[in-house]
């Protein structure tokens, strides 16, 4: 079994560092910044063995090459032109060995085209590296694909196990749940991980991991299809939304121009 540890670069990103204790193998997802992830194995002993990449954008490619001159290791990601140190092209249904573990491929379209994660969807301690599709009580904005597309891949991790870690790639968890307790005022369990998490932000501990159960009762993004968010949301807009599909738009519309209290 792998642990996970995250290494913080820039200001609110995580790269994942999954290493593999009996081996000393580390692998890196989304390393946007070299640096931070070299000082990090220089303390921990460990080697880079791989790198795992969900999507295109700068601030989770841009430490590759410079890692690769480090040392030269596979680098795993979506098809797409602008990640040119892919050497493993890999699309949906593909297995990734990695730190000693198997990782299954799935693509979640919406935030970028060519955004995958990677599922290790053991019984016993499931985790999805999700990039910035799914967030801890929130989700990604929507660059390149279409509402519909967002809101199935947000379906499609939510259907993952519900004991599932969720290893997104940002710190936007208090804001994320500043908007969740804006569109569910009255829900209590909100209230509480807003407290949970404002806590941990004070000290500037982590607030991922999440477990997917936590999230498929508080994160807004995944309960498009209840009632109560439906009906703050068709206020919110003015309109009627007659699908999960126009509620998610309308509800990352908003949260688009949403300011933090
Ligand atoms: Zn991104």
């Amino acid at each position: 079994m792998f642990k996970v540890a995250p290494i913080l670069a820039f200001t609110d990103n995580y790269i994942w560092l999954i290493s593999n204790p009996d081996t000393k193998e580390a692998w890196v997802v989304d390393p946007g910044d070299a640096q931070p992830v070299l000082d990090k194995l220089a303390i921990s002993g460990e080697e880079l063995a791989g790198i795992l990449i969900t999507h295109h954008h700068p601030d989770h490619t841009g430490g590759i090459a410079k890692l690769l001159e480090h040392k030269n290791v596979p680098v795993y990601g979506p098809a797409n032109d602008k990640i040119k140190e892919i050497t493993n092209r890999v699309k949906e249904g593909d297995t990734v060995e990695a730190a000693g573990s198997s990782f299954k491929v799935i693509e979640i379209p919406g935030h970028t085209l060519d955004h995958i994660a990677f599922v290790y969807d053991n019984a016993e301690n499931p985790a999805v590296f999700c990039g910035d599709t799914l967030f801890a009580g929130g989700c990604g904005r929507v660059f390149e694909g279409t509402a519909e597309q967002m809101h199935g891949s947000l379906s499609k991790l939510a259907a993952l196990h519900k004991d599932t870690q969720v290893y997104c790639a940002h710190e936007y968890t208090q804001s994320n749940l500043y908007f969740a307790r804006e569109v569910s005022p009255d829900e209590q369990a909100i209230r509480d991980r807003l407290s949970r998490t404002a806590t941990k932000r004070r000290h500037s501990r982590p607030t991922v991991p999440t477990p997917l159960s936590i999230e498929l009762e508080t994160n807004p993004f995944l309960r498009c299809d209840d009632q109560d968010i439906k009906a703050s949301i068709e206020t919110h807009s003015g309109k009627t939304l007659p699908s999960p599909v126009e509620v998610f738009a309308e509800m990352r519309e908003w949260k688009n121009n949403f300011v933090d209290p």
